[in-house]
């Protein structure tokens, strides 16, 4: 007899799925959590009046009532769908480039091309026909991969099988040479944490299709309500939580999991775990090294640990449309040079690009009555922070947000006279919170060979499993969807 049928550890979007997936399906499950809130990145905190959003921007996978998102199966599945209410942010975002460039695009693909139409005439015909290659790329990709067409070929699908793992780069430049353009249609790199020469041109299709196709969409309360709800459901399954309480230790012998201990001491015992604490930690800290095989640890050794971000929580002593804000998401960019601009992120020298969010322009109701609140963020690898002295840390800290903001004034002049409260994280504070290397937010890089094709999701050792972003794509949609995905690779491991 063991004490749980499963164990997660860790109560991000993976974790939370995972946990609930079980605890519905009738497994007695534990779920530890080292924090002392459910969510991960999907979380919130206070300061002053304001509750801030951590993570979330843009919600993909939900879509419409006629066209419902994989994002609302999952929720349904988990039944939490009524315990959750989706707020649709009207654009796609808008990119600014102080002097040179200022568009929207709307989460529209006719309109997008409209838009993008008008500000490039030049390159009217060839933006039409981008997008008509991006949308039979992301067809052809349902085929091969979500619908898995026994007979995928090369001939049968030619788009997919062609560019899918070309880089983003190289296919915008069949397209595309103005660098203005690029910077434009271009922008979803940054979700996908690796700048156009790196990102695979399939994971900036599919993020593209998707956000236009499903919408962007926010959450009611923020992310944290999205966590609450899973943790709620999980308890009310009959489920059991402990915050505060780390796995120190996956107890494993012949290669198989016995059980786990807390950092209080306790030994539980179990034969199958799921891991939301990322593949680094999973092998390097908490499993004994000689019960993982070799192989694992090569295979580690060829991953790099994926980007973190350096993120300003603002609270506004009033509203959007007052400060001159009108749309929820804002690119602001100083170098249109996606590639370059990335190259900073492995700096301290300031950000060229960075992205804006104001959740009130979609809903008013997010801060409280004539505040607003917005994040003010760039990609940041964690390995610069760790090498500034602890002295200097407060200095560069303060240093690197300053020049954020300067430009932040630049397109939103009015913003610089009504900050109320303000917050500062860098790569080292989700380091801090997530327990994560480098504070890393998508799990790996996703170079080419690291995507989903490649990437080896079962674990050499009996009975444990992983979740979560560091085990395919980062981002809600993805990590919630693999930890449900988990939680029924694990049942069904019970049955067999
Ligand atoms: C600032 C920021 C902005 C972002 N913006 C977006 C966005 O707009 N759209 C989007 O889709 N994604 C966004 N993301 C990314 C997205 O939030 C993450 O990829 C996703 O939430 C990661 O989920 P996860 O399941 O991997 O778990 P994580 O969130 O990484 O959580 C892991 C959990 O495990 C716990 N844990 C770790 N080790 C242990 C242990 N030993 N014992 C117990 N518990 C442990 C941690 O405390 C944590 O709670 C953003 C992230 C950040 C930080």
């Amino acid at each position: 007899m063991t004490d749980y049928d499963a164990i997660v550890i860790g109560a991000g979007n993976g974790g939370l799925t995972a946990s609930l997936t079980m605890a519905k399906a009738g497994l007695k499950t534990l779920l530890l959590e080292r924090h002392n809130i459910p969510g991960g990145c999907a979380t919130s905190f206070i300061r002053g009046r304001f509750e801030f959003e951590v993570a979330l921007h843009q919600l993909s996978g939900i879509g419409t009532v006629d066209f419902p998102g994989p994002l609302i199966k999952t929720f349904s599945d988990l039944d939490v769908l009524d315990d959750i209410e989706f707020v649709e942010m009207k654009n796609l975002y808008r990119v600014v480039y102080p002097g040179k460039m200022d568009l929207v695009l709307k989460a529209d693909r006719a309109e997008s091309i409209k838009t993008l139409q008008e500000h490039f005439p030049n390159d009217a015909d060839q933006i039409a026909r981008f997008y008509d290659f991006v949308w039979e790329y992301c067809n052809q990709w349902i085929h091969v991969v979500l619908m898995k067409d026994a007979e995928a070929s090369a001939q049968k699908y030619p788009v997919f099988f062609k560019y899918a793992l070309k880089s983003m780069q190289e296919v915008l430049n069949e397209y595309f040479t103005d660098p203005l353009l690029l910077s434009a249609i271009g922008m979803y790199y940054a979700y996908l944490g690796l700048p156009p020469r790196l990102s695979p041109f399939g994971e900036f299709a599919l993020v593209l299709w998707g956000y236009t196709e499903f919408k962007p969409w926010h959450i009611k309360g923020g992310s944290q309500a999205l966590s609450n709800a899973l943790l709620n459901k999980f308890l009310e399954h009959g489920g059991t939580v402990r915050f505060n309480c780390s796995a120190i230790k996956i107890n494993v012998q012949d290669e198989t999991v016995t059980g786990v201990i807390t950092e209080d001491g306790d030994e539980v015992s179990t034969k199958r775990i799921i891991s939301n604490a990322g593949t680094y930690n999973t092998y390097i800290d908490l499993i004994d090294s000689e019960q993982v095989p070799s192989q694992k640890y090569k295979e580690l050794a060829g991953k790099s640990v994926g980007v973190s971000g350096f993120t300003i929580f603002i609270g506004f002593d009033e509203e959007p449309d007052k400060l001159g804000i009108r749309e929820a998401t804002n690119f602001l960019t100083m170098d249109a040079d996606a590639n370059k601009a990335y190259d900073y992120s492995k700096t301290l020298l300031p950000a060229k690009n960075m992205l804006f969010t104001c959740y009130d322009v979609d809903d008013p109701q997010f801060s409280p009555v004539g505040c607003c609140q917005g994040a003010l963020i760039c990609l940041a690898y964690g390995e610069p922070w760790l090498k500034v002295p602890p002295a200097r840390y407060f200095e560069r800290k303060y240093e690197f947000a300053r020049h954020m903001l300067t430009i932040l004034y630049k397109v939103f002049p009015k913003c610089e006279n009504h900050i109320e409260e303000i917050e500062v994280a860098t790569p080292l504070t989700h380091m801090r919170y997530l327990g994560h290397p480098g504070g890393a937010i998508y799990g790996f890089d996703h170079l080419g060979k690291d995507t989903d094709f490649f990437i080896e999701k079962a674990s050499p050792i009996k009975g444990l499993f992983h979740a979560g972003a560091w085990m395919g794509s980062g981002g809600f949609q993805p990590t919630l969807m693999s930890g449900a995905s988990a939680g029924r690779a694990l049942i069904k491991s019970l049955k067999n």
